[in-house]
């Protein structure tokens, strides 16, 4: 008889799953093997046990995915903690957004930390609540925590209840010591900037699935920067920036880039700070690359 868990780690031969009787060790079957269907941390699967004793199995089923965030392999994610600092390192907001881009385009819901406002002053502080407050017009969730004082930490465990998330952000954010701060019982690499400084080392990325006390999961994804965006037509990417895309059918052409056309309300909204000045430069930005990157791919 076969039963239904939650797979939380990937290793090199084997699959560990958890289910309402604690792990299982379980391989895929030969079935899955011949329809080329790789299982990966997120899934959930029907396996059946080979071996009570050992808690061996043999998974025969992947369900159908919410979600599959490619490298590294997640499935299921249901919530991208998008991490940032105001200081240390400097702000980047246009990795910020490129973090909010890419878990739109993979249908996770992001939301926004600040980590680190132990270290800012009085006027850091105000600076980082103006950029906090950007962010919540448009509708996202803001945090503002330190993980090394523990300020806001509740708050963000509050939010990960019964989600499966991730964290994703520059190397240097604290991804690490926010899951330190999150599970003060198991130990995390601090401060190794090797991982995730360098474009292309996804060799040695091996996600786990942490399980909440309070329900849900947290990843362990060792470097999850998303330095490249996802693939997508150009003319797809105003879907993913909310404040712009709630301007689409009011430009004066149909065909509006919003980038200097006459009659763009976009530009307009610009003009008057409605839309910061960032977010459209990154809009904008984003347009060009994928744009350019289709040009290649024809070549
Ligand atoms: P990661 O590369 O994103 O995983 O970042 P780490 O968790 O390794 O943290 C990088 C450095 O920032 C380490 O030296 C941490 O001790 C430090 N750090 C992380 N969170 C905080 C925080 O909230 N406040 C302060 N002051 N330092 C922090
Ligand atoms: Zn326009």
């Amino acid at each position: 008889m076969s039963s239904t868990g939650r797979v939380t780690e990937e290793q090199k031969n084997y699959f560990i799953v958890d289910d309402p009787h604690g792990k299982v060790i379980a391989t895929t079957s030969g079935t899955l093997k011949k329809k080329r269907q790789r299982v990966c941390t997120g899934d959930i699967v029907d396996y059946t046990l080979i071996d009570e004793q050992a808690r061996r199995g043999v998974i025969s089923r992947i369900h159908k995915r919410t979600t599959h965030i490619r490298r590294p392999a997640l499935a299921n994610c249901s919530r991208l903690l998008c991490i940032a600092t105001f200081s240390e390192p400097p702000l980047n907001l246009e990795s910020l957004d490129r973090l909010l881009v890419t878990a739109h385009i993979w249908g996770v819901e992001p939301c926004i930390i600040f980590n680190k406002f132990d270290l800012l002053s009085d006027d850091e502080k105000n600076d980082q609540q103006k950029i906090i407050d950007v962010y919540r017009r448009i509708g996202y969730q803001v945090f503002s925590i330190s993980s090394r004082d523990g300020t806001g930490i509740t708050e963000v465990v509050n939010h990960c209840r019964n989600e499966t998330c991730a964290c994703a952000g520059l190397s240097g954010v604290g991804k690490s010591t926010l899951l330190s701060a999150i599970f003060p019982d198991r130990t995390f690499r601090i401060g190794s900037l090797s991982e995730g400084a360098n474009r292309g080392t996804h060799t040695t990325t091996h996600v786990s699935l942490i399980p909440l006390p309070e329900g849900g999961y947290i990843a362990d994804t060792p470097g999850l920067a998303f330095i490249d965006l996802p693939s997508i037509p150009e003319e797809d990417v105003v879907l993913h920036f909310p404040e712009i895309a709630a301007c689409i059918g009011q430009c004066r052409f149909n065909n509006c880039i919003h980038e200097h056309e006459p009659g763009c309300i976009v530009a307009e909204k610009v003009e008057d700070g409605t839309i910061v000045s960032w977010r459209h430069e990154h809009y904008l930005k984003f347009f060009s690359l994928m744009r350019e990157q289709r040009r290649q791919y024809r070549k």
